[in-house]
């Protein structure tokens, strides 16, 4: 089932994308909750943690180095935060996998 994130990759609607390669995807959160709050996403359609197998291995791997790339562009040199909500009870709301990246404030813990 397409999500939003599916009409971002395909540029059906608008997204200020700081990021892409041939499998990933980053745009920054329309709603951000900290100054730099980016969505790192896999161009594949995965609904969320709960459905990844090993396939999907290599994939998750470049998610995470490409956040880890923008954080440094970003200027995130103070450190950051790499957040994934998975399901219902994880606050996940769009069901197409995502990595929040978010940074330029201190954080707290735990989060809510
Ligand atoms: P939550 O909304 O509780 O954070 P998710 O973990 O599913 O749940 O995060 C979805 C994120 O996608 C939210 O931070 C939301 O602001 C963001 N978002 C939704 N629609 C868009 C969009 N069109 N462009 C950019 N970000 C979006």
């Amino acid at each position: 089932m397409p999500s939003i994130f599916s009409k971002i990759i395909s540029r059906e609607i608008p997204a200020d994308i700081v990021y892409e390669d041939d499998v990933c995807l980053a745009f920054r959160d329309i709603a951000p909750k900290a100054p730099v709050h980016i969505l790192v996403i896999p161009k594949h359609e995965i609904v969320s943690l709960a459905d990844l197998s090993e396939s999907d291995e290599a994939l998750m791997g470049r998610c995470v180095v490409a956040a880890s790339k923008i954080a440094a562009s970003e200027g995130l040199s103070g450190g950051y935060r790499l957040i994934v909500n998975c399901g219902e009870d994880g606050g996940q709301e769009v069901p197409h996998l995502h990595f929040h990246l978010m940074g330029g404030r201190k954080m707290t813990w735990p989060p809510g």
